[in-house]
């Protein structure tokens, strides 16, 4: 199986490296990390892809479980979720388990994405716990969570997609939102953001305008 964590890590920080580690571990696979190149729905990064690929590669090095996965790059229009799923789906052919790994928070407003019930056609999600943040989910998303709940790793193995599965992860209440406005505030960031990544950071001078 092969999990796969989407986001805008405008930048990567521990709160997404840890809870990857944290699924690799309980779900004993590889976990990358996709950034999103144009995200919808949402204010453009503030810093470049090239940029925030680079945080992301500097974040992984050296931890074995973790890739960095630029495919979101390779296209053109807005970043889909569903359309990179069904890239993978297509290298990985139809018997594979994948695992799209969403925090509490995302998994809430699941049905403001494109196409989103086809995801659990092409994955299964793994919904992780997120500090701070209390699902209040839409009744077509309770419905999916209720209807497609699995309670261990051990029940995503015997089908390619269509669970959802809670996975309690390391709670660290940090933002990447947070995060540039103490950059931006001429705070610092250290002991939030893996060493290497804070030096690319003030190295480049980013996020200083929030
Ligand atoms: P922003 O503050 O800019 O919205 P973010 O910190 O939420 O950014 P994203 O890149 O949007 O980071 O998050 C990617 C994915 O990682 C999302 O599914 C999000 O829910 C999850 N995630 C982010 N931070 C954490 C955290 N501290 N703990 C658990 N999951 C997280």
């Amino acid at each position: 199986m092969r999990a796969i964590l989407g986001g805008t890590f405008d930048p990567v920080h521990h709160g997404h490296l840890r809870a990857a580690l944290d699924v690799a571990e309980a779900c004993d696979c590889d976990v990358h990390l996709v950034p999103a190149a144009r995200p919808p729905h949402r204010e453009p990064p503030r810093v470049s892809g090239a940029d925030r690929l680079r945080m992301l590669e500097l974040a992984v090095a050296g931890q074995p479980r973790l890739a960095v996965d630029d495919r979101e790059f390779r296209r053109a229009g807005p970043s889909y979720t569903v359309d990179t799923m069904r890239d993978l789906r297509r290298e990985f052919g139809s018997d594979q388990p994948l695992l799209l790994l969403v925090g509490m928070d995302a998994f809430a407003g699941l049905s403001t994405w494109s196409r989103w019930t086809e995801l659990f056609e092409l994955a299964h999600v793994g919904v992780m716990t997120r500090p701070g943040h209390v699902p209040g989910f839409e009744a077509e998303v309770a419905a999916e969570w209720y209807a497609r709940r699995v309670h261990s790793p051990a029940a995503l193995a015997s089908r390619p997609a269509g669970g959802v599965l809670p996975i309690d992860v390391t709670p660290l209440p940090i933002s990447s939102t947070d995060l540039r406005a103490r950059l931006a505030a001429g705070r610092g960031i250290e002991f939030l953001v893996p060493p290497a990544v804070v030096a690319y950071i003030r190295e480049r001078g980013l996020y200083l305008d929030g």
